[in-house]
């Protein structure tokens, strides 16, 4: 009888082994498949027109020029990595029409806090994020206007001065 017992449970002990051992390998086998499937993924989404611009707690975009095709689908994706909430470090991505003053738009977005600092009813915007702080991320998709230059800021009271760049449509 004891010896039944030993010897069964070595035999249990033995499938319990071959299986455990089966199992890893298909997990190492899955693993770098997965590995691969990233690489890929990542390469696709270099090709397309997503641009990533992120804004600081010294009132500085990381990018002053951005360049696009006309006609195609943007989205651009705005980034906080500062500490600053929102209410004293607010940052939005703002894309004027040509031709939009830049201080006299500035002006009156200051005074649309009610509205995230874009002032309502405006014409004079192509497109704009929500307003965030520290640690947010925020994107807006529009379609590439015609060729040309055009400006962007930052609509927060006084940031305009130094978050702007240009968008080159080509
Ligand atoms: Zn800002």
């Amino acid at each position: 009888m004891k010896t039944a017992k030993y010897v069964l449970g070595a035999i249990f002990s033995c499938a319990v082994l071959i299986a455990c051992g089966g199992k890893e390998e298909k997990k190492k086998e899955g693993f770098s498949y997965e590995n691969k499937k990233d690489t890929s993924t990542s390469t696709a989404t270099k090709d397309s027109n997503e641009i990533v611009i992120s804004g600081n707690d010294l009132m500085q975009f990381d990018k002053t020029e951005i360049r696009v095709k006309a006609g195609q689908k943007v989205k651009v994706t705005l980034r906080h990595k500062g500490k600053l909430d929102v209410n004293v470090m607010g940052h939005n991505f703002v894309l004027l029409k040509q031709g939009v003053d830049l201080a006299g738009f500035a002006a009156e977005a200051a005074v649309a806090k009610d509205n995230e600092y874009i002032p309502e009813k405006t014409k004079d915007v192509i497109a704009h994020t929500s307003l965030i702080g520290a640690g947010q991320t925020t994107s807006v998709e529009f379609v590439a206007p015609a060729a040309g230059e055009y400006d962007y800021l930052c609509s927060f009271p006084g940031h305009y001065a130094m978050m702007k760049g240009k968008l080159i449509v080509e």
